[in-house]
């Protein structure tokens, strides 16, 4: 929070995810993407492991991309398999909470019950904890900020939506996404939403072709030098 002066006002906020660096990289393995120096896109998805999630893991190994996803510890519970499979395969974990209540509405021993059932199950399905907070609706304010620090997370917001939940059209989905994306960008999508899933192909590769590479949240905030309870990309009516 230390590069904050936080507002009083709850303010729609977003999410991230990490990529672990083998300690060895083997001769086969790619050179880490430096985001400073090429177009980097991070495609984050809320709210799972939803059902589509294998489909979603498929085409993003087909392709060669990584993703975040911000996971509620309820699905984790319930389907850990994707959740280890997303940690195996490169892609980051972040904490969405259990039960996705809006933190700004709930009790500090609420959003704590939430924070660490989902840290949890995700370190019982996949053995890693996530390093990164999305609060539920990207709802956050000082509070819910200062319990984020207490967790050691920044909370991570999003640069643009896809609108998927509310688009349910794989073209819609595409352009609005095309539309809204950005070097560094962080883009809120839902593995829930089928028409998202998809569409995942024909956009990974359209997003390809315009040279974006597709990374982990991680990846994209690496020079912001977050800490414990900051919010990224800062919520409207926030100073510095
Ligand atoms: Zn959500």
């Amino acid at each position: 929070m230390s590069r904050q002066i936080s507002s009083l006002l709850a303010i729609a906020a977003v999410c991230v995810t990490l990529a672990p660096a083998p300690a060895f990289a083997q001769a086969s393995k790619k050179e880490p993407v430096d985001c400073s120096q090429v177009k980097c896109l991070a495609l984050t998805f809320d709210d799972g492991p939803g059902q589509y999630a294998g489909t979603l893991l498929d085409t993003l190994k087909k392709y060669d991309a990584k993703a975040t996803f911000f996971l509620e510890g309820q699905y984790a519970k319930s389907r850990p398999q994707f959740v280890k499979r997303m940690a195996a395969e490169g892609h980051e974990l972040g904490n969405h909470s259990y039960k996705h209540p809006d933190f700004t509405k709930s009790s500090e021993a609420t959003i704590k019950d939430e924070i660490q059932k989902t840290q949890d199950a995700v370190k019982a399905a996949a053995g890693v904890e996530p390093k990164l907070l999305r609060p539920p609706y990207g709802m956050t304010d000082v509070r819910v900020s200062e319990i984020a620090e207490q967790f050691d997370m920044p909370q991570i917001l999003w640069t643009a939506g896809s609108k998927d939940w509310s688009l349910k059209n794989v073209d819609a989905i595409q352009k609005q996404t095309l539309a809204v994306a950005e070097p560094n960008g962080i883009i809120l999508m839902h593995d829930w939403v089928k028409q998202t899933v998809d569409g995942m192909p024909a956009l990974i590769k359209t997003l390809q072709n315009k040279g974006y590479h597709l990374v982990t949240v991680s990846d994209v905030i690496k020079d912001e030098k977050l800490e414990p309870g900051d919010a990224f990309p800062l919520p409207e009516g926030w100073e510095q």
